[in-house]
């Protein structure tokens, strides 16, 4: 046979190294025979990785990004279908109770980190039931998806220390919003955070995934990144693992992530997390008559959209600091103050393009929020 005939190959090969001993397993030996099936197979000195599972635990209403390593040996970055299932205790996640506490992990997406010294990536996984039904926690198993539909998320949080945002007193509030918002200077941005963005920045580059910019917020200590991807759940993996890069390369600096929507009451921006959408149709056909029903789907189904858009919507979402109030639908073209901002280009172009919606908050699943999005569209066919 030949894929026996190439299978024996390797093996003689392996026996023929005279100096370096290789354990092999016959998984290994299937994978090498299959990635170099020619005659020429040949044996590359295998090396450890470092993998970073990660996952989304069982708490409500935020989950938190989870994360441990598992050694792997392998001769080059690997791909997904070389990364086995793992498990985890459910019972110190929220997931499982203690008695009967195993968790799966099922790896869906893999990205290159470059935190970490030599060989290391961070794996997105899926939390699976041991029957292999999705567990109750894992809301991207069962999310609408369309590799035509490009999402932008603008991601809003603040860094902090010592409980409160980098730069504010010990007591009392800094200088009112005016000068922070994309500001330059120690009196606006201080001395840490830049650093800290920047550090993030240069990992979700590494990893791959599509960061397209940083910006100072409104508010002191509040900045945004923003991730753009094509499908819902490829861009809201990007999103999640982001978070995830931004909380660890805070750590070293003592510094945290607050990504609630409305950490303080006053004159103080809320975090949001504007999502821009846009599908095959909408860039290739697009149309008032379109761009009006879809409009009237998204008005109809608003209380859907906020359930999916974030806890604490309410403490945000008042029709103040840029934002609709969360009992209400508008749209508007170029107005931040609407539910959902139509850009100039959409209409100059025949109601084409993409349009943004910006009631989204910090702290929302970007899994569920694409979704919703998704689910608006296909009504209307
Ligand atoms: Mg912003």
């Amino acid at each position: 046979m030949k894929e026996n005939g190439h299978l024996a190959h390797s093996l003689l090969l392996i026996n023929a190294l005279p100096i370096r001993k290789f354990v092999w397993t016959a998984k290994q030996v299937a994978f090498s025979t299959k990635k170099y099936p020619d005659k020429t197979t040949y044996i590359k000195k295998m090396a450890k990785y470092k993998l970073e599972y990660l996952w989304l635990d069982g708490y409500t209403p935020v989950p938190n990004v989870r994360g441990k390593t598992r050694i792997g040996d392998y001769d080059e970055f690997p791909t997904l279908e070389d990364l086995p299932e793992w498990g985890f205790d459910g019972s110190s996640t929220q997931q499982a109770e203690g008695g009967d506490s195993d968790c799966i992990l099922k790896p869906v997406a893999i990205y290159a980190d470059a935190g970490r010294s030599g060989n290391a990536a961070l794996v997105m996984c899926e939390v699976m039931l041991p029957d292999g039904n999705p567990h109750p926690s894992n809301a991207r198993a069962n999310i609408l998806d369309d590799p035509g539909a490009w999402f932008g998320f603008e991601q809003e949080y603040f860094l902090e220390q010592d409980g409160r945002p980098l730069g504010w007193p010990e007591t009392g509030y800094p200088e009112a919003q005016g000068e922070y918002y994309t500001g330059v200077g120690y009196k606006n941005v201080g001395d840490i955070a830049r650093t800290i963005v920047d550090e993030h920045l240069d990992l979700c580059l590494a990893a791959g995934i599509n960061h397209e910019g940083i910006n100072a917020e409104v508010a002191k200590g509040q900045w945004e990144f923003q991730i753009f991807g094509k499908g819902s759940k490829n861009c809201a993996d990007q999103m999640w693992v982001a978070r995830y890069l931004l909380l660890r390369c805070a750590e070293k600096y003592g510094v945290d992530v607050n990504l609630h929507c409305k950490p303080f009451e006053g004159d103080w921006n809320g975090s949001g997390m504007h999502c821009n959408f846009s599908t095959d149709k909408l860039r290739d056909e697009g149309g008032e008559d379109y761009f009006n029903s879809l409009m009237d789907a998204f008005e109809k189904n608003r209380e859907a959209h906020i359930a999916a858009y974030g806890p604490d919507n309410h403490m945000r979402l008042t029709g103040l600091h840029e934002t609709q109030s969360i009992d209400k639908f508008s749209w508007g073209v170029a107005d931040r103050g609407a539910s959902i901002r139509v850009p100039h280009s959409f209409v100059n172009n025949g109601y084409k393009g993409y349009l943004e919606d910006r009631r989204p908050n910090s702290q929302g699943d970007p899994y569920a929020i694409a979704s919703r999005v998704l689910q608006t569209i296909a009504e209307v066919g």
